[in-house]
């Protein structure tokens, strides 16, 4: 049996802007929807076509370059239409497998019985969890109006599996504006007997923020939570201003140092690498490199971050200490943790940046420079 599957990871008109959208991000170093790809490479599948929106096309190219036989196509302004598309695409297959890009929970095991009770000769088979809660119809203001019987109820997850002729029929006979929440409601729209097999709790779609550490948990295999400290210093020289933890900050000195000398985010930068066993700053940008001279340390955080990410690391939180007698910390407190926050793609209640002097004592107390010590604790895989 040739199997064909289709991967619907969004259309056009979904929401635009810079946030990435959640089936592109990563899941334990790899991007959501390369684990259903990568799952449906290992099973066989001789064709995988993804539907993504337009302009989500570059994330969709970068998540699923490793996949051979795979191609995207321009989703549609439904979740119908967008399905639509990808079956246009689609070449000579006996079996259509549709599968939602937000569910990356899907294991080989799973496709290999829906394509079984194909081959027994079902035509649409779907996978399904029946419903451990009670059930009660409510208002909109929580008034309940209504006990509802979940006997026999049934949460729908995906892949649907279908003989190939059977889909094709269905959406051929389905009114070109029609939108069904998905393929099952298709084909029986158009006549046709859908079974339901035994589905998998791990195939939960992701909704909600908590959904992606619920799946890094279910997905993972054990995890471990490291601490790493690193600590920085750079000399006062000339200058009107010193960087610290992204933020310019005017002074009567600046800080010499080859890169902009950001000790808040070096001895940060140090910290993540830590806790990933990654060795240290100058080991991934060699002061004898021309060309960290000058460089914002931006990009020095960001490619910590992404060695985190990578590694199939989380950070979960990080805590950076200046010790300076000037200039004064306070008044920029709050906008280096948002700095840092930002850049590290974390809630503002997991980054701290506090500070303190050390009286008047030693190099910093006679203001020679300054210092950072930073902690990272990170959560990544045993
Ligand atoms: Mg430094």
């Amino acid at each position: 049996m040739r199997i064909a599957a289709i991967i619907v990871a969004g259309g056009s008109g979904a929401r635009a802007g810079g946030e990435i959208p959640k089936q592109y991000r990563s899941l334990l170093g790899l991007p959501v929807i390369g684990w259903s790809a990568r799952a449906f490479a290992a099973s066989g599948v001789t064709e995988i076509v993804v539907a993504c929106a337009p302009e989500h096309r570059d994330f969709c190219r970068d998540a699923t370059a490793e996949i051979a036989n795979l191609r995207i196509v321009d989703g549609g302004a439904t979740r119908t239409a967008s399905v639509r598309a990808a079956l246009a695409a689609v070449g000579d297959a006996d079996a259509v497998l549709i599968h939602d890009a937000a569910r990356p929970g899907l294991s080989p095991s799973l496709i290999h019985a829906l394509v079984a009770e194909l081959e027994a000769g079902a035509a649409a088979v779907a996978p399904a969890l029946s419903v451990p809660d009670t059930l009660r119809r409510a208002d909109a203001s929580g008034r309940i109006v209504d006990d509802v019987a979940r006997d026999g109820v049934m949460r729908m997850q995906t892949p649907q599996a279908f003989r190939a002729d059977t889909l094709r029929a269905a959406y051929a006979a389905l009114a070109a504006d029609a939108s069904m929440t998905d393929d099952i409601a298709v084909v029986r729209a158009h006549g046709v007997e859908a079974k339901l097999i035994e589905g998998d709790a791990k195939l939960m779609k992701i909704t909600y923020p908590e959904d992606m550490a619920m799946l890094e948990r279910m997905l993972g295999g054990d995890r471990i939570t490291c601490v790493g400290h690193g600590v920085d210093a750079h000399r006062f020289g000339d200058g009107e201003f010193v960087t610290l933890c992204g933020v310019r900050i005017p002074h009567s000195k600046g800080l010499v140092g080859h890169s902009d000398a950001d000790a808040g985010w070096h001895a940060l930068v140090d910290a993540i690498l830590g806790a990933l066993g990654e060795g240290d700053i100058g080991a991934h940008f060699p002061p004898s490199d021309p060309q960290w001279k000058g460089a914002d340390s931006e990009r020095f955080l960001r490619h910590a971050a992404k060695l985190a990410e990578r590694a199939g690391a989380r950070i979960v939180h990080v805590d950076v200490t200046l010790l300076c007698e000037r200039p004064k910390i306070g008044p920029h407190r709050d906008a280096m943790r948002a700095r840092t926050a930002e850049v590290l793609g974390l809630p503002l209640n997991r980054v701290s940046v506090k500070a303190t002097t050390t009286e008047r004592m030693g190099f910093l107390g006679r203001e020679e420079g300054l210092a950072a010590q930073a902690t990272a604790t990170v959560e990544r895989p045993a």
